[in-house]
């Protein structure tokens, strides 16, 4: 039996790791759950794994949770780093934005199996990330569907050429209309998966996929990284070997498929609705005059110091505005371009530089 930790269990991979559980329960039980603010959602998971070891970002809402559930209940900062540093084989990392990295960092000083969906920490973070694994040891195993696929590829391999990354095109692949004028409901109506709003948004404007191949340089440890768009979303990513061999790996849209394999370490039983096959997959070349944000994350990986960082907060910050209707849809990348533009490469040298980074930009961020 595997005890799970879940950082971010409200958010949708956390929600899709409960329900995986819930289908396991032979092989995992949940030993601490923690979140932002949804004390009503954290109340009604902990009953139901009967999880004692809790956390919430929120303070105002710890009596609330302590007194419905009788847990040890963690807030604030400790929220994260105390149920990352819990009696947990595997801590599952599903928080969105930067927190996330404080987590990682925390789990593996313990040496634990982190099971990552955050970006962030490795869009970010990923040389401390790495450090850190060098230094204490434990594991990274993605969660992400298209470095799940990496990673399967990889397994019993001992090089490779290139990795090849899919993207399903997010909402607005073959789009004719003027990108300037959609709408946040257009933007976050995902064609195939079932996400949260920010990475949706990164999804339509191409930025998920980005933030996706500088995960994939740290992961995998390779600069050799291509994608190409796969409207269905069926095959997650590909491996390219020396003899021109490609390997893929295939299955449904379904994060709980990664979510499982990551926790399990194995394809184990599970039921499942299979693929329909035949079917006809399309593979086809990315449109980067209208999409320029994979090059950017390019050009940030190239760059190398905090550029990665800078690409990410600035992002963030643009993301967020277009959400609260400030700026439009194609000044989110735009401003992510202007930054990268107009401020200098640092080298980062720990994870406080990272956070400083991260909010130095977050807050200065280039409109025009
Ligand atoms: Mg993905």
């Amino acid at each position: 039996m595997k005890k799970i930790a879940v950082i971010g269990c409200t958010g949708s991979i956390g929600v899709q790791t409960l329900d995986v559980v819930r289908t396991h329960r032979d092989e995992f039980t949940i030993s601490a759950l923690s979140c932002g603010h949804d004390a009503d959602a954290l109340i009604k998971y902990a009953k139901e794994f009967d999880c004692r070891t809790l956390g919430i970002y929120d303070a105002t809402r710890r009596i609330e949770v302590a007194a419905a559930t009788g847990g040890n209940v963690f807030c604030g900062d400790d929220a994260l780093t105390e149920i990352a540093r819990s009696d947990a084989d595997i801590v599952v990392v599903a928080v969105v934005g930067m927190i996330g990295l404080s987590a990682v960092l925390e789990a593996l000083k313990c040496k634990k199996t982190v099971a990552l969906a955050n970006k962030e920490s490795l869009v970010a973070g990923g040389a401390i990330v790495n450090e850190y694994l060098k230094k204490y040891g434990g594991e990274i195993r993605p969660v992400d569907s298209e470095h799940s696929a990496v990673w399967q590829c990889l397994r019993g391999e001992t090089e490779f050429k290139r990795i090849i990354l899919t993207a399903s095109g997010g909402p607005f692949f073959g789009y004719n209309g003027d990108l300037s004028r959609v709408t946040v409901a257009q933007a976050v109506a995902h064609p195939n998966w079932k996400m949260g709003r920010k990475i949706s948004v990164d999804s339509a404007t191409m930025m998920n996929k980005g933030l996706e191949i500088i995960e994939a340089r740290w992961l995998f440890d390779t600069e050799n990284i291509d994608y190409v768009i796969h409207p269905e979303s069926v095959v997650h990513s590909m491996v390219e070997f020396a003899d021109g061999s490609i390997k893929a790996q295939a299955g449904s849209p379904d994060m709980r498929l990664p979510i499982l394999y990551a926790m399990a370490d194995a394809h184990v039983e599970r039921e499942y609705k299979p693929l329909s096959i035949p079917m006809s997959l399309r593979f086809l070349p990315p449109d980067e005059q209208r999409f320029p944000a994979p090059r950017l994350a390019k050009d940030a990986i190239k760059a190398g110091g905090n550029s990665a960082v800078m690409l990410n907060a600035a992002n963030e910050a643009a993301v967020r505005l277009f959400l609260e209707g400030k700026i439009k849809f194609t000044e989110i990348v735009d401003t992510v371009a202007r930054t990268m533009d107009r401020e200098q490469v640092e080298r980062l040298s720990d994870a406080s530089s990272v956070f400083d980074t991260h909010n130095r930009i977050y807050n200065k961020i280039y409109f025009n």
